[in-house]
This record gives C-alpha cells, sequence and structure tokens, in this order.
C-alpha cells in the first residue's frame, strides 16, 4: 500500500482533480510556510477535511530563511515578555522531546567574556544563565536534552570554536538551545504528516481570490485555473497575508545570514555569540550547520517592500562582518563570504520602536466573510499558532472537531535525535535511504564534492517529499542552493531526476 505520507506528483494530481471536481473541505490553508502546514497538521489530525496549498513550493517564503533556532525565549524575558518566552520554551520542549526529536538537537553556544561581551556586562550575563534554567525547568526539559549552561575556560571555548579570539578572553558563558537540522525539512515534515492525516496537499497552487465558500486557485504546473470548495479558510501566508485580507496589518523586517566553509572557521562544534554593541540582548552568532558549512547572522530592518526572494546588501555585509570580527582570532573579509540569504519576518503592526524590539507574538485575525488569518510568530511556536488559529475556528457552530492532538502527534519521521548526517534529517525514515543506497550503489554518489548530500536524498524528495522542480531538489528540500557555485554544479542532476 502507498505511504499516505508520500507527496509526489501521481498523489498531486489525484488531489488535484478531487478538489477540481467539486470535493469541499472543511478547511482550506493558504500558504505552506511553517504555520500554515502546522495548521494543516492541527486540524485533520482533529477529523476535519482539509487542503493545504501552497502558490510555489513547501517553505517557499520565510520559514526557510530562519536561523533555525528553536529557541526558548531568553531574549524575550530580557525585554520583559515572561509569557511569551514561557511559551517559546514550552514549544522548544514539544519538538525536542514529542513531536520531532530528530530534527532538534541541543546546539552549544559560546560567548567569550571580554570580547564577544564586555566584562561589565557580566553580572546581568550570569543572570541570564539563571534565567536560562529557569526557563528549561519551567517548560520541564531534562538536563540529558538540554545541558546545563555554565562557565569555561579560553582552552575548553575555543575546542568548540577554534577561530575565536582569545586575547583578552578568560572565561566564557556555555550555553545550550535547541537548532533544527534543517528549517525548510520541519516543514516538509509537518506537510507530509497533514497529508498522513488525510490532507490534501497541493504546490504550485496560488489563491487568486477568496469569496465565502470557495477560493479560486491557479495551478502553475498545469496552467488551469480552478475552484475550491471550502467551508472555512485560513490564510497563513506570511508576509503576504495582506495580498489575500487587506486588513491584516503588518510591519515585516529583513534578516540576512552570510555563508562560510566551517573550514575557514576551523570547524566549529558550537556558535559563537557577540553582542552588538549599544544593545541589551542583541546578538550576530556564527551556527554550525550538519552539511559543514557555518552561517552568520543576521541583521533585523524594517522593510517597506517584499521581494519574493529578499537579497543581503553590501551594507548588511560589512555590519555582520564588523561586528562578528570583534570575537574572531583572524578578521574575515567579505571574500570569505561564500553565499547570503535573506527573508522577511512577518511582524505585526500596531507596536512602535524598532524591528528587533518589535513582539514576536502570533495574532488569529479575523477578516472578511469570516476568513481567518494567523500573522505574526515564529518557526519555534508554530505549533501553539496552528493550536489557536484551529481553536478559533472550532469554536464557530456547526464545525464539530476533537480537540487539538499536536503536543504529543509525532511528526513523521520522528524518532530518538542522532548526530549522523541521515538520522538528523530523515529520522525513523533514514534505514529507507540506506536501502536505497545499498541496491543501487550510484544513489550513494555525493551530489557535489565537499558536501554530505546524495543522489538517494534527491529520489527520496520527488518520490515522498513532494518536490517537482529542480528549485525544489536544491533550495529545499537539500540546501546545496545555499552556495551559487554548488547549485550550478547540482543543477544537471537536479534537473533530471525532477523531470524524471
Ligand atoms: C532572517 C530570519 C531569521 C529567523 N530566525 C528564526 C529562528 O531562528 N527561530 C524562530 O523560531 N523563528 C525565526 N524566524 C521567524 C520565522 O522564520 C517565521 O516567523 C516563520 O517562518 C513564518 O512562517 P509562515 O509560515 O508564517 O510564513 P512563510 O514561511 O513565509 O509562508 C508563507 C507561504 O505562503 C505562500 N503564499 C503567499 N501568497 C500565496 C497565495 N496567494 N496563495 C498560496 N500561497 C501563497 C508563500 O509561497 C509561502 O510559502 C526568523 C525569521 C527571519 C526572517
Amino acid at each position: 500500500m502507498a505511504d499516505p505520507s508520500s507527496l509526489n506528483r501521481a498523489r498531486r494530481a489525484a488531489d488535484l482533480r478531487a478538489l477540481a471536481d467539486g470535493e469541499a473541505v472543511d478547511l482550506l490553508v493558504i500558504g505552506a510556510g511553517v504555520s500554515g502546514a502546522g495548521v494543516a497538521v492541527d486540524a485533520a489530525s482533529r477529523g476535519l477535511s482539509v487542503g493545504l496549498i501552497d502558490a510555489q513550493d513547501l517553505a517557499f517564503g520565510t520559514s526557510r530563511w530562519s536561523s533555525k533556532l528553536v529557541h526558548g525565549g531568553l531574549r524575550y524575558l530580557a525585554k520583559g515578555d515572561v509569557g511569551i518566552a514561557h511559551e517559546s520554551a514550552v514549544e522548544r520542549d514539544v519538538l525536542m522531546q514529542s513531536t520531532a526529536p530528530h530534527l532538534i538537537r541541543a546546539l552549544p553556544m559560546v560567548t567569550p567574556i571580554g570580547t564577544s561581551v564586555p566584562r561589565h556586562l557580566t553580572p546581568l550575563n550570569v543572570a541570564a544563565l539563571g534565567a536560562a534554567e529557569a526557563l528549561r525547568m519551567a517548560a520541564g526539559t531534562p538536563r540529558a536534552r538540554l545541558p546545563r549552561p555554565r562557565l569555561i575556560g579560553v582552552d575548553a571555548a575555543r575546542s568548540y570554536f577554534p577561530r575565536m579570539q582569545t586575547k583578552g578572553v578568560r572565561r566564557a558563558f556555555l550555553t545550550f538551545d535547541g537548532q533544527v537540522s534543517d528549517d525548510a525539512r520541519l516543514v516538509v515534515a509537518l506537510a507530509r504528516t497533514a497529508a498522513r492525516e488525510g490532507a490534501k496537499v497541493l504546490t504550485y497552487c496560488r489563491a487568486e481570490a477568496v469569496r465565502p465558500g470557495a477560493v479560486t486557485v491557479a495551478d502553475a504546473i498545469g496552467g488551469a485555473s480552478f475552484e475550491i470548495r471550502a467551508r472555512h479558510v485560513i490564510n497563513a501566508t506570511g508576509v503576504w497575508a495582506d495580498t489575500i485580507d487587506p486588513t491584516v496589518a503588518l510591519k515585516p523586517s529583513k534578516g540576512v545570514h552570510l555563508v562560510f566553509d566551517g573550514e575557514r572557521l576551523g570547524s566549529p562544534t558550537a556558535a559563537l555569540m557577540v553582542a552588538v554593541p549599544g544593545t541589551i540582548s542583541r546578538y550576530v552568532f556564527f551556527l554550525p550547520q550538519l552539511d559543514g558549512r557555518v552561517i552568520l547572522g543576521l541583521t533585523d530592518d524594517l522593510s517597506d517592500t517584499i521581494e519574493d526572494e529578499a537579497k543581503a546588501e553590501p551594507a548588511d555585509v560589512a555590519f555582520l562582518l564588523e561586528t562578528a570580527n570583534r570575537a574572531l582570532g583572524e578578521a574575515l573579509t567579505p571574500d570569505d563570504v561564500v553565499g547570503t540569504y535573506a527573508g522577511y519576518r512577518p511582524l505585526l503592526a500596531g507596536s512602535s520602536g524598532t524591528s528587533a524590539d518589535l513582539s514576536r507574538r502570533h495574532a488569529v485575525h479575523e477578516g472578511a466573510h469570516g476568513m481567518l488569518s494567523l500573522v505574526g510568530g515564529k518557526l519555534t511556536t508554530y505549533r501553539r499558532m496552528a493550536e489557536d488559529a484551529v481553536d478559533a475556528l472550532v469554536s464557530r457552530p456547526g464545525l464539530s472537531a476533537g480537540p487539538c492532538r499536536t503536543r504529543t502527534l509525532p511528526l513523521v519521521g520522528a524518532t530518538e535525535p542522532s548526530s549522523e548526517w541521515l538520522g538528523a534529517r530523515y529520522g525513523s525514515e533514514a534505514p529507507r535511504l540506506r536501502e536505497r543506497m545499498a541496491s543501487e550503489p550510484a544513489l550513494a554518489e555525493r551530489v557535489v564534492p565537499g558536501l554530505p548530500y546524495t543522489r538517494a536524498e534527491l529520489v527520496w524528495a520527488v518520490e515522498h517529499e513532494g518536490a517537482l522542480t529542480a528549485a525544489d531538489l536544491l533550495d529545499r528540500r537539500t540546501r546545496i542552493g545555499f552556495v551559487p557555485s554548488d547549485r550550478e554544479a547540482a543543477r544537471p542532476i537536479a534537473e533530471q531526476l525532477a523531470g524524471a
């Protein structure tokens, strides 16, 4: 029997036909980022019939451009926002312990005292260590999953981050937070979990018009437009939410990351945190990735325009390098940057101040014809956001649904965490990829020399993860595309496999 969680061309064609032929759904979710995919999982697992559409691919929008941190909310505590800090810590716990332990690991983070933070700030930072522990304990996350923060000596700090500046540094803070192995893969796991629970998932289907009872959709693959009959609609289109419901008010903020070869930084195994001078709780950070690259983030600037794919500007690169170099033994230059990426945070309007100060809260907004829009929030708290949105929906008369199940509902692939490449990305499905490679050795070949991605992963993405184009494979099912030269080298094989 076909795996009910598998998304592929044949499944898309069958689901599209059913919806275009007039099969009605209780709920149509517009937008398949982390928020919309989360809503689809929540609603489908409560027994509602659900459609999930995206104008592009799964995770095409902001959800693939995050820092990939599943964070405990310490930064919000520093601003006195206890509620959002606690909510973040609880959701981090849900992901790490129940729903996606295979995708989330405890990331060690080093903050050298004397360079990354000045010595006179130390009492504040020591208080932050206690607060981080309090949040972990309040959420019930065991120390085995998220080790205790502590002070370490300079040699220990350097063993985590070999290229850190040691002059003037005697000690460092060592803290831990959650890191998702790949934010786009979290979205793919959510979409497949929704499919497993019965949802119909259609990528490359843009919502063009919403009216009571139906949404007009343009299919970019088949080229036709059709109507989906939907009793209810939830708009989860992130920074594009006001294109579906003009009464939604957002204040998007652009965030830029730079990408480096890990070897240039001594192949670090921990993040390196550097306080932004003149701020209280703002840092730039180097974050080691599983594929051997290191990303450096991040900027936070209000933006009036939204492009489909945002770009880093020279001023963003200069700010990040200048701030981060304060904590490095040997300064990085723009020539060391092998890739950049940028995305927009869908922040709620209505607050004042710089975007770094704007709330990361979420809201469920009711607009025309009773359409709900789920806006704001962040990757870490997607599950709670989805629960709130579906709770608002099912409180309406005439819709019968069970209680929310997503606190304990394992996502596709959920199993114990693993530090091994396939285990950390595919979880319980990793053995099936290994079997494929054993039976077809050509699939064990690397897609690009120097990166761990194998051809088997591309084939798997086409057969089970809904990849339809070469860009889906290079930019969302894998992250080969972070570095333009790697993307170019991998493009022919991705085109061949996506077309097959
Ligand atoms: C630089 C940066 C770093 C971040 N780092 C973190 C972090 O480390 N941890 C954390 O918790 N959060 C982080 N966040 C926040 C987090 O990434 C976002 O809050 C979250 O990804 C938003 O997801 P979303 O599903 O609401 O929007 P999106 O991911 O943007 O999804 C919206 C989707 O709607 C689709 N769409 C748009 N219009 C239509 C239409 N007409 N029809 C159909 N589909 C449509 C788009 O194609 C898109 O796929 C970060 C954000 C940024 C920008």
